[in-house]
């Protein structure tokens, strides 16, 4: 598989949670899966054309990001404060770097400027103020407030805004949903995943969730697989759930369907982890898992392109 000519393959989601069918119009459910798909696409036309899997990983997810659609970039969900904060994480399987940034503001793709981290730091994960000077010294593309705002997202907020009510993006009635990310496979059998977010609406505090660490809501690992993770990001920082599935994948040689399951639907749920995640293994197999009703998520491999919501 070191000889370029491997198979490919690459998932993304766009959140997880209770979604609601009823709730869910004709209309609204094409416009997500129009938007799934042209995400899996160019991500997939990057890697088809011969390109890295972080290059395709972060293709993905800057079409997530720029949809309004999504809670990540653009239409990310509003602090306690009214701004919008993002976390973000790339990682690649062959040599475990990684790149994070987490509550920072005004990026217009923090998944670009998680893989400047990576890149150009020397670090990991960098934070708020710092990382938007990172990104500004890197010449990331920067957007003002407006660009932010979507008004749906403005009123989910101040259903909640005087209260001490975190909200999972996911969790009541009729919603715009999530978290995004992706994970790939290469021809030259490279794992890399990535993940984008705005986190929970009426965060407060400065408060992080699990999708800009390694190892919690993103990771790959070219020996097992790449992750990209969505729901409740305290429940997935605690469940340390993404490198739990490399890890039992690698420890105890499961299957990357038997890992996912266990850490989705055995691990997560005492914790009150609702969610889901999106995986695939170094032979380009691909798993797609949630404990929940649906999980915005689509897949390009040998099979061809699947769309889907719900069950
Ligand atoms: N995991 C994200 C967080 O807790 C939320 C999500 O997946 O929508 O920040």
């Amino acid at each position: 598989m070191s000889n370029g000519q491997g198979p490919l393959a690459i998932a993304v989601h766009g959140g997880a949670g209770t979604i609601d069918p009823t709730a869910m119009t004709v209309e609204k459910e094409a416009a997500y899966k129009s938007a799934l798909s042209m995400a899996v696409r160019r991500g997939h036309g990057v890697l088809a054309e011969g390109g890295s899997s972080m290059d395709a990983v972060e293709a993905a997810v800057r079409v997530l990001e720029d949809s309004p659609l999504f809670n990540a970039g653009r239409g990310s969900v509003f602090t306690a404060g009214g701004t919008h904060e993002m976390d973000a994480a790339v990682m690649q399987g062959s040599d475990l770097r990684a790149g994070a940034v987490a509550g920072v503001q005004n990026v217009k793709n923090p998944v670009r400027l998680a893989r400047t981290v990576m890149e150009k730091s020397g670090h990991v994960l960098i934070s708020g103020r710092g990382a938007f000077e990172f990104a500004h010294r890197n010449k990331l593309e920067l957007e003002d407030d407006a660009y932010f705002f979507d008004q749906f997202r403005h009123d989910q907020w101040l259903e909640v805004k005087d209260s001490a009510e975190v909200r999972l993006d996911h969790s009541a009635g009729e919603k715009k949903f999530g978290t995004v990310g992706a994970v790939a496979l290469d021809a030259q059998g490279n794992l890399a995943a990535a993940t984008s977010t705005g986190g929970m609406t009426n965060k407060r505090w400065g408060r992080i969730g699990d999708s800009p660490v390694p190892g919690a809501g993103t990771y790959a690992n070219n020996e097992t697989c790449a992750i990209s993770c969505t729901g409740n990001g305290e429940a997935f920082l605690r469940a340390v759930a993404a490198h739990d599935v490399h890890a039992l994948m690698a420890y105890k040689g499961l299957s990357l369907q038997e890992a996912v399951r266990i850490v989705v639907h055995q691990k997560l749920p005492p914790l009150n982890g609702e969610g889901g995640l999106i995986a695939v293994d170094r032979q380009g197999r691909v798993v797609l898992d949630f404990n929940c009703t649906g999980m915005y998520r689509a897949k390009m491999d040998g099979g061809g392109e699947e769309v889907a919501i719900f069950r």
